[in-house]
């Protein structure tokens, strides 16, 4: 049997074959450990009836081990010259469909249609390029795309981020808009030497299950995200402080308003944002969109 591609030596020997030069500005680090790129499919809940969709399979590391637990894969790669080298270090797999594309230009519902059967559960796995991580998620989130959970090695501070929970540093405007639509898990910590080049930043795995429906009724989405960012905008004021500056410039709600209508619905405005959760920013963000309107 040949060897896996997440490894360090099989991993060489294809990057010195093609005379390969890692680009940073596309976040390039591969994976070299077959053991965590194993752990991640198990926490993608992959099984030989998913469909799996990877964004950059770079050489191949990952897109390898879902070919072989997964019923068909489809990847997005950016990189032009990665093209021929996943050619020919996947060549052996029958169920991989290579697409050379932005991710974040990517029509993905159309692919999903395409290349999954409609009563197949389909996951997104990913070792995400950690430039555009946040755009990227951000993008599949909001277009509601029809998959079933996210799996993805990103940054440990923003997988934190995404994953938190009220009253603590790393909750904030990310935490709702990624728990607006699902829910958020880190699920494990990577040691930066299971990379080809090693990253500066440590690394986590999110787990993101998509959720039937929002955990709250919303009236405005867009104004509800822009609310729950105003609330965040400086951390170490009040939430009426910052709701005041939010809305300098909207005749009627001036600071006394605001108070009147924090405090018709219990919210105390001498609270912070961080303290507040999904419920209480849906309140808010309602109760004055009603009043804008
Ligand atoms: N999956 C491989 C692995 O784990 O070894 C490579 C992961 S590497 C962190 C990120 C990959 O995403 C690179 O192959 C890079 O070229 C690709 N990439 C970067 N920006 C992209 C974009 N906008 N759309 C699609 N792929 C992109």
């Amino acid at each position: 049997t040949t060897k896996m591609i997440a490894t360090p030596t099989r991993t060489q020997e294809i990057l010195r074959k093609y005379k390969f030069s890692f680009k940073k500005s596309l976040g390039q680090n591969f994976l070299i450990d077959v053991n965590i790129l194993e752990n991640i499919i198990a926490h993608a809940g992959i099984d030989e009836s998913a469909g799996a969709i990877e964004i950059g399979p770079g050489i191949g590391a990952l897109t390898e081990q879902l070919a072989i637990h997964a019923d068909r894969v489809v990847a997005y790669e950016i990189d032009q010259r990665l093209l021929p080298i996943l050619q020919d270090t996947l060549n052996g797999y029958s169920n991989i469909h290579i697409i050379h594309q932005d991710i974040l230009e990517a029509n993905m519902d159309e692919t999903i249609k395409a290349n999954f059967r409609s009563d197949q559960p389909v996951h997104v796995v990913a070792n995400l390029p950690y430039y555009i991580t946040t755009p990227i998620l951000m993008k599949l989130l909001r277009d509601r795309l029809q998959v079933n959970s996210f799996t993805v090695m990103i940054q440990k501070e923003v997988a934190e981020r995404m994953a938190a929970k009220p009253n603590s540093k790393s909750y904030g405007s990310l935490s709702i808009a990624v728990q607006y639509y699902t829910t958020a898990k880190v699920v494990m910590n990577v040691p930066k030497r299971a990379f080809m080049p090693q990253p500066n930043v440590d690394s986590s795995v999110l787990r993101l299950t998509t959720r039937e429906k929002p955990p709250v009724e919303v009236d405005d989405e867009d104004f509800f995200f822009e609310l729950v960012q105003a609330c965040f905008a400086q951390r170490r004021k009040t939430l009426r402080n910052n709701l005041v500056n939010y809305f300098k410039d909207k005749e009627g709600f001036d600071k006394v308003t605001i108070s009147e209508t924090l405090e018709r619905i219990g919210l105390d405005g001498t609270r912070r944002g961080e303290s507040l959760d999904i419920a209480e920013f849906a309140l808010l963000a309602n109760t004055f969109y009603e009043e804008l309107n």
